[in-house]
């Protein structure tokens, strides 16, 4: 996958890009990850990118030319997702995570001060997410919560393949109570079945605790209707 960041802060990734996943992401070359300052792209004197709002009104608002002339830059641009980042978005989940780790070119927009010009939106971009309901500084921080999120599903990604698939929310369930050693901590046991090496038997307590937990703190993410026999017992036991 390639992954192309537009933004007037690329200093803010360094730490997100040099650790831990997504560091190993791109050192096994799965992902390749650019970052673009629009600045860069500017033809003022001074380099500006925003500039007053028509109409009147507080702040500053991203200017089209910069922005069109960035992206215009990038090869296969015309074939890539162009996600806005927004708080007026949809709101990003694992089924957007899932959709968006099926393509092989993503370029992302990063707002800044009031936001962008509505032209981007129109004439631009392909999607516009939304990391949840409150309102950030900049689109940088979206930006590394939505591709964190799809890059740790790209195969070869994570270590231990197995983990993508019991997340939260992988399942449409929230994931169950996991434990390591010790046995007993203080003196907090582990739960016996755990212990028991009886798979079959700790795949049902897994299911159970799952549901269990989504319902006291879900309810929202499960339908009962839609639930086969078998989940129905569970979560009447
Ligand atoms: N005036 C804009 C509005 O009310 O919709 C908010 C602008 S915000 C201060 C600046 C930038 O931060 C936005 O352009 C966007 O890129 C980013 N941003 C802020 N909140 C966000 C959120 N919840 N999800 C995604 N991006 C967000």
């Amino acid at each position: 996958m390639k992954i192309d960041i537009l933004t007037l802060f690329p200093e803010m990734f360094q730490g997100v890009l040099g650790s831990s996943i997504l560091k190993r992401a791109q050192e096994k070359e799965v992902v390749k990850i650019n970052l673009i300052n629009f600045r860069d792209f500017s033809t003022s004197k001074h380099k500006t990118v925003d500039d007053y709002p028509y109409g009147g009104g507080n702040g500053m608002v991203l200017k089209p030319e910069p922005i069109f002339a960035a992206v215009e830059s990038i090869t296969d641009h015309e074939k890539a997702r162009i996600i806005m980042l927004t708080p007026q978005g949809k709101t990003f989940n694992q089924r957007i995570a899932e959709e968006l780790k099926e393509e092989k070119h993503l370029i992302f927009l990063c707002g800044h001060y009031e936001g962008f010009d509505e032209r981007i939106r129109e004439h631009l971009v392909t999607d516009e997410l939304s990391i949840g309901d409150y309102v950030l500084t900049g689109g940088e921080l979206a930006t590394m919560v939505v591709m964190d999120s799809v890059v740790r599903l790209l195969p070869g990604v994570l270590g231990n393949e197995g983990s993508v698939e019991t997340d939260s929310f992988s399942t449409g369930l929230l994931e169950y109570p996991q434990y390591t050693r010790p046995e007993v901590f203080r003196e907090w046991k582990v739960p016996e079945i755990l212990l028991s090496g009886h798979h079959q038997k700790i795949e049902e307590w897994r299911r159970k605790e799952s549901f269990k937990r989504t319902l006291e703190r879900r309810p929202d993410l499960i339908d009962i209707n839609k639930l086969d026999e078998k989940d129905r017992a569970l979560i009447k036991e």
